[in-house]
């Protein structure tokens, strides 16, 4: 039974989506004014991972994640740049796809943008003023807290603290400091949009309650982001949706991820100390920065620095180093033949441990480093068993297995997987030509003949082959 930690409750609680098999899931997604930093990144990997799971689950996920492409940030970057804001969007809109594609995020099922969806924030502002709750002066338009009596229950925040928190900037128009803005009027030469309030553009909350709406219907199941995000910006959708569709509770269960951190402090643009995410997946394997991006429980600050990266390359080693263990049995099988042997069984008795603890942990509000422990504990298992096994099919299984688990990390070793089960033209003939090579290798040992055997050795290394001899014969591994 999978428990997630509900934000809106400060609970763990028992996973059940509001509709059958289908979860219906927003995450908020980046503001596409700059490159992204590896603490935006992880923020993207942490619900790439639930989703995942969900979907090895069983469920059916509609995955909405949008991009900010205006807001205060968009139009100083765009007046300090002299670029059209559209541009600057485009530009970091690219971006985002490069980096998810390097990371292995699986494309969501939409990827709306705010400016898609102006007449849908028209459309709920308009609302939110008809009932009461929202107000005009002079074409900016106000969301009016006293008069939403909920306010401040999500975050938990007392309300005279939520004045002096409230990120926003000093108004001597609104009637009270909470009070935040639904639509801003025209500055020159901003980007804007007509509307019954005259020319302007969205505040930063409209977007996310127009399209979490529109895309996934109110309410839905789960809503993501960042721990930061929790106030003012969720704390505000909620009061906008309540108010405009009087859908009181909009999202089920809200999931909010834990802070990339440097040095114990959050990792930020503002503050300055920050690694972009281009700039860490130039310098490092995208995989190993993927698998340190779960390396932490999703709630729990990770730190990064070095020494974190190079655990993360180590972890991801001795994985596949597994896999190539596998891999080096199964062809030595495929050789000698399949024979009944004890340690089958315990391979095949691993796999399955292997399956159901992971599926405890994770089930245990995403709780990806006890998931990774027990992929440890299992590939420790494949070294002590490996070249005792007798049957390849036992191996391929154990293989299959790994790899979906680890897919759901966000880890792809289907590469490798779909090597070692011989599916694939191309596999299939290298694999062919590589055994082909190791039998003449070993008739050369046979005759004694070392310098031909060594030659074939080298050169396959050369090629990025590397041979290993064990009790039962050669091994190989693409290197
Ligand atoms: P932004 O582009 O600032 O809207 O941020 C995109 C996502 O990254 C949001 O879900 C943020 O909450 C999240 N985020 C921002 N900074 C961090 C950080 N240091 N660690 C983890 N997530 C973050
Ligand atoms: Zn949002």
């Amino acid at each position: 039974m999978l428990k997630v930690y509900n934000t809106r409750t400060r609970t763990k609680e028992e996973f059940e989506p509001l509709e059958g098999n289908n979860v219906r899931m927003y995450v908020c997604g980046p503001t596409v004014y700059d490159f992204p930093h590896i603490g935006n990144a992880r923020s993207f990997a942490v619900f790439d991972t639930i989703r995942r799971y969900l979907e090895y689950k069983g469920y059916r996920v509609t995955y909405i994640t949008n991009f900010t492409d205006i807001d205060d940030k968009m139009i100083a970057k765009s007046n300090e740049t002299g670029t059209e804001v559209a541009e600057i969007a485009a530009k970091f809109i690219s971006e985002y796809y490069t980096i998810a594609q390097q990371l292995n995020l699986k494309p969501a099922t939409v990827n709306p943008r705010a400016t898609e969806h102006i007449d849908d924030i028209i459309e709920m502002v308009a609302l939110i003023i008809k009932n009461g709750v929202g107000y005009n002066v002079d074409g900016d338009v106000y969301f009016s807290v006293p008069a939403f009596e909920a306010y401040g229950s999500f975050s938990n925040i007392p309300v005279d603290e939520l004045s002096s928190r409230a990120r926003v900037e000093v108004d001597e128009r609104k009637r009270d400091p909470r009070d935040f803005a639904l639509w801003k009027a025209e500055k020159p030469g901003e980007p804007s949009w007509e509307s019954p309030w005259g020319k302007g553009r969205p505040g930063w909350h409209a977007e996310c309650s127009v399209m979490g709406k529109h895309y996934l219907g109110l309410p839905f199941d789960i809503h993501g982001g960042g721990q930061d995000l929790i106030f003012p910006h969720h704390e505000n959708e909620i009061a906008q949706s309540a108010a405009a569709y009087g859908i009181e509770i909009p999202v089920k269960y809200w999931l909010h991820n834990g802070f990339l951190t440097i040095e114990s402090e959050k990792m930020s643009k503002s503050e300055g100390n920050f690694s972009t995410a281009r700039e860490v997946l130039d310098h490092y394997d995208h995989q190993a920065v993927r698998l340190y991006l779960v390396t932490g429980q999703y709630r729990q600050p990770i730190d990064y620095n070095e020494n974190a990266m190079n655990q993360a390359i180590q972890s991801l080693d001795r994985i596949k180093n597994a896999v190539d263990t596998i891999k080096g049995r199964i062809s030595i099988l495929e050789r000698m033949g399949s024979r009944e042997s004890d340690a089958d069984k315990k391979l095949t008795e691993a796999s399955k441990k292997l399956r159901e603890s992971f599926e405890k942990e994770m089930d245990d509000d995403f709780n990806t480093p006890g998931a990774l422990a027990e992929i440890f504990t299992f590939v420790r298992e494949v070294n002590t068993l490996a070249n005792d096994i007798g049957g390849a099919a036992v191996l391929r299984e154990s293989l299959a297995v790994l790899a979906e688990l680890v897919g759901i990390l966000g880890i792809n070793l289907e590469e490798d997987a779909k090597l070692a089960g011989g599916t694939g033209k191309a596999a299939e003939t290298l694999k062919g030509v590589i055994e082909f090579l190791l039998e003449l290798r070993e008739d050369a040992r046979k005759s004694k003949d070392y310098a031909k055997a060594d030659l074939i050795r080298d050169r396959l290394k050369q090629l990025g082959v590397d041979i290993a001899d064990t009790k039962d014969g050669p091994t190989w591994k693409m290197s």
